[in-house]
This record gives structure tokens, sequence and C-alpha cells, in this order.
């Protein structure tokens, strides 16, 4: 029997890597095991694994739940924290900061979008001083500002409610957590180096890989998780990689973790930089940080230098050099190979979409499985839907580099005054206008999380909806000081999240 297409359905899956995309696929694809087919994954040692994504965005918790995964046995097993936004300091000026959040903002009132309300108020300068920040009435962002942090209730009219979270987590425990649920649910992991794709000589599609023992692995349909190197889509099927790289300049990053200096909080901060942008994500054992930058304005060596410079705590690990061009391949799914991860296409972890986008390839293959005639039109739908979705995410990214009013280096400069995607012009121009954000088919970023990054930066529009303004403005002013008031209060008697994890889920510490 040989691997490749024919007639019947599926039998053996080869998954292709052993990085977070290649356990997260070998997991979820675990429960085709019940039904006869059998799952392989294969990985390289000597290769090894990017070893960086440590912070994620709230749709991970539908992952956990398709997989069963227990939250607080999960959080343990990684050194997880909770986190409920990204700090962006310096991305509009120099000196701004302000919390992308997740959950939602404030509360629409009579079929008036919150924000509306809000830009209402503040249109008078005493005014604006009274109705505030927009992140005063977000429940996430006054959580993460105390370092508080629970749960969101069940009770819809509660605001806690509206609170949303995500995790940071070691990338390389998350990885080992899943290949033990995969491993258990009867995934077999090969060790070894592929060496050589082999292709159907009449139809090119992949019948099977050799590695350098010369062992042979067949199969039906292969899931490329090769990383960079896109083993099978980019190399063995020539797909070509469409760069993005003129609206995102940055090429290069440096990964430098550290230690604690005081309890983690719990958000992810995001800091501008002359080249680039920072990270810094608290987990409990440690502190992920990273320079991402542009190699055309920042050389390595000043790159991991000012990195070091900036560091909070003691270096725990050597610095790891990164490098990488944004973009994506033109087509995700060619004959049976489908690629999951950084072979598929890589956006800078500005808003950590890396892994959601893992996640929603599993979920649209596992939509649309295929049998061995692997139907074209099929194969087409799944390329339609995830090319638009790592646009949508490409142009939220770029939204942070160009929505800005630095000027203060030539990355910046070019930044804010280069032409953005026309999927994204046209959104800013109805924000300009009266203030007006729709969420597209399956946009990952809902209408708030736009808000908050465009008034964030400064993007004030010409006008609000013109409903807001017929509000009557003593009863805008009193519903805003209300919402405020109770978001307060109630992020003020939350646990802080050092508490909130003693008492729920601290992870054990890591052996030296
Ligand atoms: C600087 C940086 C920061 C990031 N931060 C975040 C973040 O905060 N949040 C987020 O969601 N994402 C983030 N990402 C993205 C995230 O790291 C990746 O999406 C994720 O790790 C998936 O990687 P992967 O599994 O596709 O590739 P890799 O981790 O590179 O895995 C590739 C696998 O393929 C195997 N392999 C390759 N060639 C062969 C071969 N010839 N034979 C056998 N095996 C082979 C390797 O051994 C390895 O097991 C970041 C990425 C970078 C570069």
């Amino acid at each position: 029997m040989t691997g490749g297409r024919g007639e019947g359905p599926i039998k053996r899956v080869v998954i292709v890597g052993g990085g977070t995309a290649g356990w997260m696929t070998a997991a979820a694809l675990a429960r085709l095991t019940a039904a006869g087919v059998a799952v392989t994954l294969i990985e390289s040692d000597e290769i090894g694994t990017v070893g960086v994504g440590e912070a994620t965005i709230p749709t991970l918790h539908d992952f956990n739940r398709l997989l069963g995964i227990d939250e607080d046995d999960f959080v343990r097993a990684t050194q997880a924290t909770f986190k409920l936004g990204i700090e962006f300091v310096g991305w509009g000026r120099p000196d701004d900061r302000y919390i992308h959040p997740f959950g939602r903002l404030g509360r629409d009132a009579v079929g008036i979008k919150f924000h509306n309300i809000w830009l209402r108020q503040t249109r008078t300068a005493a005014s604006a001083r009274e109705a505030g920040r927009i992140g005063d009435y977000s429940i996430a962002v006054q959580a993460a500002l105390r370092g508080r942090f629970t749960r969101p209730a069940g009770d819809p009219a509660s605001v806690l409610a509206s609170l949303g979270y995500a995790f940071h987590f070691d990338a390389g425990l998350y990885a080992h957590y899943l290949r033990g649920l995969a491993e258990r649910s009867g995934v077999t992991r090969i060790e070894g180096r592929i060496e050589k794709v082999d292709l159907e000589p009449e139809n090119g599609f992949v019948t099977g890989v050799v590695l350098a023992d010369g062992r042979r692995i067949e199969g039906e349909l292969f899931i490329d998780c090769s990383g960079f190197r896109s083993l099978i889509l980019g190399n063995a099927l020539d797909v070509k990689f469409e760069s993005w790289q003129h609206w995102l300049p940055c090429d290069r990053a440096i990964a430098a973790p550290c230690a604690n200096p005081e309890p983690p909080v719990p958000y992810t901060r995001a800091t501008a930089d002359a080249a680039g942008w920072r990270w810094r994500i608290p987990l409990q054992h440690r502190m992920g940080n990273g320079y991402v930058y542009s190699s055309a304005h920042l050389e390595d060596d000043a790159a991991e230098a000012r990195l070091r410079a900036t560091l909070e705590g003691q270096l725990a690990a050597d610095p790891r050099r990164l490098r990488f061009t944004a973009g994506r391949r033109e087509t995700l799914w060619v004959k049976n190979c489908v690629a999951i991860g950084l072979s598929a296409g890589f956006l800078e972890p500005l808003e950590s979409t890396s892994i959601h986008l893992i996640q929603s390839g599993i979920a649209r293959l596992l939509a649309l499985f295929p049998d061995r005639s692997f139907a074209q039109h099929e194969i087409d739908e799944y390329n339609r839907t995830l090319r638009l979705e790592y646009e949508q995410v490409r142009d939220f990214v770029i939204l942070h580099y160009h929505a800005t009013q630095r000027d203060d280096t030539p990355l910046w400069r070019n930044c804010r005054t280069m032409s953005v995607p026309d999927s994204l012009a046209e959104k800013l121009e109805l924000w300009r206008g009266n203030a007006r954000v729709f969420r597209r088919q399956d946009d990952l970023f809902t209408e708030d999380s736009w808000v908050a990054v465009l008034l964030g930066q400064n993007e004030m529009p010409r006008g609000q909806d013109p409903l807001a303004d017929a509000l009557p403005s003593d009863e805008s002013r009193d519903f805003l000081a209300h919402l405020r008031d109770v978001i307060a209060r109630t992020a003020a008697a939350m646990p802080t999240q050092a508490e909130f994890i003693a008492r729920h889920c601290q992870a054990p510490p890591l052996a030296a």
C-alpha cells in the first residue's frame, strides 16, 4: 500500500514537526485514532523547535475545551499566569501607554455602541475630564492595573461577565503537556530527521517522507508543522511565500528570559523602541522578554545590548536570536498537505496571534476533514478562510505601527507615512469619520479591540454616531459615572493574581 491520493477514508495521518503547532495538531487529531486512523508525529531533537510563543488570546479556551483540558492543571503544568490584555507603551507618542484589554469595553445603551457615548462626552474639556479614559470602562484594564484577577462571572448582569482572559505560558512546557495528552490518546511519536519527501510522479501528491536512517513513513494526509523550514509545503511542493515586509519591516527577534523582579502582573507589555518593540511576558517561574526589530534599522549586537539593558531581573538563559519575514504561503493546503504553524506563515507576536492561527487551522481542518479523493472545492474553502484570517490579523498588527504620532526614528516615520492595505485603509476611513467599526466575516478582533487600539494610539475620529448626540447629556454623564464606579469597585474587590494562583493553580518549582 502506498500513500497519497486514492479512494476511501484516510487511514494514516503524518504530522511533520513537534513544536507547538505539531503537538497542538497531534493532540486535536488524536481523537481520530479511536476511529482506526493512525496518527504519527515526526520530530527531530537535533533540529529542535523555535521555542518561543508565550502569550495567547482568549480563543485558547476553545482549544482547551476541545481537548477536555482542566484549566488549573494546565496552568500548573505550564508555569502559566493569566493575561487580561496587552499594555502598549510608547506606540502613539513616546510617553503614551494604554491597555488593549480582553472582554468588553463599557456597555452599549439603547442600541448605541458604547464608544460613541464615551466619545460624545469627551468633546469638551470639562466633560472629557469627567469621562476619563476609555480604559476606565473595562474591567480587564482596571483589574490589570491593580494586579488582580478572577475568572469571569456567568451572570450576564454582572460587570464580571464582561471580563475576558487568556494565558502566558512556557512554550516548551506547553508542547510537553500536549505531547503527553496526544501520546496517551494513541498518537505515535517518531524521532528522526526527515531528509526527503516523496511525491507521486503523476499527480504530485505526497506519498511518504524518508528519515536520515532510511526509514520511510507513508501516509495519505500530511500536516506540515516543520516551522520556518516549511519542509513539505514550501520546499517539496514549492508553494511561494507572500512577503508582507513592506508593511511589517521587523524581521529579527532576540528572546531572553530573566528572573521575575516582583510577583507577575496579569498582562503582557509591548514597549515601542527605536527600531521595533520589546515584549515582557510574566510567567510564574520567570519573565519572558524579547526585542522584535528591523534589521534594516538596527544591528543584531546593538539590539541585544538594548534588550539586556532593559531587563528588569537577572538574565536566566542565553539570549536567542531569531530571523523571520512577515507573510504567509500563497496557499496553505495543497493536494494532501496542510501547513499549520510557522510553515504556513508568520506575523510578529505583537497581538499574540500565532497560536490562535494554529488553532484555527486545526479547527478548520477538522471541519473539512478530507477523504482520499481530496475534493478540491473543500480545499479551496479551507484556503479562502485561512487566507482571509491571516490578512485580518495582518491589518490589525499594521494598525499599531501606522496609527502613530512618532517621528523620532526612520522606522516610525516610515510606518506612519506608508500606504496600508486597502482593507485597512477602508476601516480607518470609516473610523475617522463617525467612529464606525464593523467586524467583518469571522474577523478575529472584536469591535472593542479596534476601538481600544485606535483610541489608545490617539486616532480620534472627527465625529461620532449621530444617535449618540441625540442622548440627553446628563443621562450619558450619569450612565458613564455609574459604570466607571461599578467597574472600579469590582476590580478592587478581586483577589490579586498571586492570591488567585496560590489558591487554585500554583505551579511546582521547576527542577534546576
Ligand atoms: C520571536 C517570536 C515570538 C513569538 N511569540 C509568540 C507569542 O507570544 N504568542 C504566539 O501565539 N506565538 C508566538 N510566536 C509564534 C510561535 O512561536 C509559533 O507559532 C509556534 O511556536 C509554532 O511553531 P511551529 O511549531 O510551527 O515551529 P517550530 O517550533 O519551529 O517546530 C518545528 C518542528 O519541526 C521539526 N522539523 C523541522 N525540520 C525537520 C526535519 N527535517 N525533520 C524532522 N523534523 C523537522 C522540528 O524539529 C520541530 O519539532 C512567536 C514567534 C517568534 C519567532
